[in-house]
């Protein structure tokens, strides 16, 4: 079939509009009449440093990211950050309680500190409050908080809440705020907004990690892989974004993350490395360090500006095509979803709808299908008589099974209409 015939719901990648990528295809030959194509010219060039700095002021004007937010892109995808999340909030930790620690010894700077009473209550501070906290609502947090475990040690992260417990042994459901169990002065609080593979989409920004009156309030980390760029977000209430490009802004291969500037140097700076090995902490490989990643504006070595380029001509396309930014995405994100669930509803006997409806993604939406009380044979038919009208990409996760319509903001509202027809006809005896 061709690019026109085919309404692709894969999880990721993503397909891209035709227009960025027929565009694209001519940079990669000639970037802007300079003779040498765009994946060809040097991270060290000022076109590169342009497409750098026009892709972070149209991802801010977008999203309406506040200027005490620096915006970096990284390698290692979404997994990367799994462990530079816990790697870079951990090292911020330690310099607030060293701060704490110099401020009880009445001492100005470290290096006026006697060092052995330093670190050993530094020492002494980590054994016994460093806390990671997790919420665990899918897949995608629990491999997170497995990650940290892995660097740390498990004595240092928290699942601070689990939907598995309250919902069979299964995600699908977030638990009530009241019964999360968070730390006192966790080095970060962590969660995915979005869950690919359990359908599962926090409703709205958690009550409970709130900044309070004063603007003080727990460092908040979220992975936004899958729902970036689909529904305004309260940027001022995360320490940390981040998400993988692959998914609703560009092609794979960049990772993009929103950090607020008061957890980089000057008001952040990481510890030693030498004091980190006395604590018996790990310190993150260079690429993974944010205040090295944001002192060199994303350049610290080679990056794929292709990618970066990609993503700014799709941000370049939103912007034009929503004069209320993310307002007008999300609205159409919102519509197609609701079609979608609803032709689901309108056939219980058919379809059944994985996650809680109060915990429902609106980017994948994940169901079973039975017919004549065979779920396997169902969906085996579903799925390739889909294919045949050209609704591809439909097969939930290997893990999970069941069927999984992707509804990222590359799906137009007459692709959603489309499989919203085919949802009706297939449910007809
Ligand atoms: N987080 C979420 C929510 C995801 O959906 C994915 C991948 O699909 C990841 C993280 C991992 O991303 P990557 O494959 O870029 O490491």
């Amino acid at each position: 079939p061709s690019r026109e015939e085919v309404t692709y719901f894969g999880a990721g990648p993503a397909l891209l509009p035709t227009d960025v990528l027929e565009n694209a295809a001519k940079a990669l030959l000639d970037y802007d009449h300079t003779g040498l194509g765009i994946a060809e010219h040097s991270h060290r060039s000022q076109h590169a440093t342009d497409i750098i700095n026009n892709a972070k002021a149209d991802l801010a004007s977008y999203l309406d990211i506040p200027d005490d937010y620096d915006i970096l892109f990284m390698q290692g995808g979404g997994s990367g950050e799994f462990s530079a999340t816990a790697y870079n909030l951990v090292g911020a930790w330690v310099t607030r309680k060293k701060a704490e620690i110099l401020e009880q010894l009445g001492v100005k700077s470290e290096e006026d500190a006697n060092q052995e009473e330093l670190v050993s209550a530094l020492k002494k501070a980590v054994e016994s409050e460093l806390k990671l906290d997790y919420l665990v609502t899918g897949s995608w947090s629990l491999k997170a908080y497995q990650e940290a475990g892995r660097l740390l040690g498990p004595e240092h992260t928290n699942i601070a809440t689990d939907s598995r417990p309250i919902n069979d042994g299964k995600f699908g459901k977030i638990p009530e705020e009241s019964t999360w169990k968070l730390s006192k002065n966790p080095a970060m609080v962590y969660y995915c907004d979005n869950e690919t593979v359990d359908g599962v989409e926090f409703p709205k920004f958690p009550d409970v990690l709130a900044p309070k009156a004063d603007g003080t309030g727990p460092i908040v980390v979220a992975d936004m892989s899958s729902n970036i760029l689909s529904r305004r977000i309260p940027v001022k209430n995360f320490s940390v974004i981040f998400f993988g490009a692959q998914k609703n802004l560009g092609s794979t291969g960049v990772t993009v993350v929103v950090i607020k500037k008061s957890l980089l140097p000057p008001a952040c700076p990481q510890p030693s490395p030498s004091l980190m090995r006395k604590l018996g902490l790990p310190i993150p490989p260079v690429v993974f360090s944010y205040e090295t990643i944001a002192k060199n504006n994303s350049l610290y070595n080679t990056l794929s500006i292709f990618d970066v380029y990609i993503a700014g001509q799709v941000l370049k396309k939103l912007l034009k095509t929503f004069p209320d930014k993310v307002d007008g995405q999300q609205a159409i994100a919102d519509k197609k979803a609701a079609l979608i669930y609803g032709a689901l509803e309108a056939h219980p006997d058919i379809y059944k709808i994985v996650p809680d409806k109060s915990a429902r993604s609106r980017m994948n939406i994940c169901f079973r299908v039975t017919k004549d009380n065979d779920t396997d044979k169902a969906e085996a038919y579903f799925l390739k008589l889909g294919t045949s009208f050209g609704l591809t990409g439909l097969k939930g996760h290997r893990s999970v099974g069941g069927i999984r319509a992707s509804n990222y903001n590359c799906i137009p509202l007459a692709g959603a209409e489309k499989l919203v027809r085919f949802l009706h006809d297939f449910a007809q005896p």
